[in-house]
């Protein structure tokens, strides 16, 4: 088994309030919210961060980015929220998984 948490996540070794999957990403609810709505989105497949990203990613990228305005409407952010994407020790990231973290208030 990966001993990726999120990987984990992937794979439904450990739980996660999912709310959005597709055959490619997956949502679910921050387990230690820093606002009202606070979601993780990743890619299933494990990239470490933003910084290990290649061009053979894209697409995939490219398909996280749009899948958030999608994922915070559906969670009661229509009016909008905050996008935060820590990369690196330097940039506080704690899980080398990459996620984008969806922030907001429901109106
Ligand atoms: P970062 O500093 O960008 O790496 O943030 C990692 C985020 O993952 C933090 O906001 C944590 O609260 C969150 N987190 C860690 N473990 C879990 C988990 N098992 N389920 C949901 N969120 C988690
Ligand atoms: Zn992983």
């Amino acid at each position: 088994m990966s001993d990726c948490i999120f990987c984990q996540i992937v794979s439904k070794h450990i739980p996660a309030q999912v709310v959005y999957e597709d055959e490619a990403l997956l949502a679910f609810k921050d387990i230690r919210p820093a606002a009202p709505v606070h979601l993780l989105l990743i890619p299933k497949q494990h990239m470490a961060s933003l910084a290990d990203a290649q061009a053979t990613d894209e697409a995939l990228l490219g398909k996280m980015l749009l899948a958030v305005p999608k994922i915070a409407a559906e969670n009661g952010l229509a009016h909008g929220f905050k996008t935060q994407i820590n990369t690196g020790v330097g940039g506080g990231q704690e899980v080398f998984h990459l996620h984008i973290h969806i922030l907001g208030q429901p109106a």
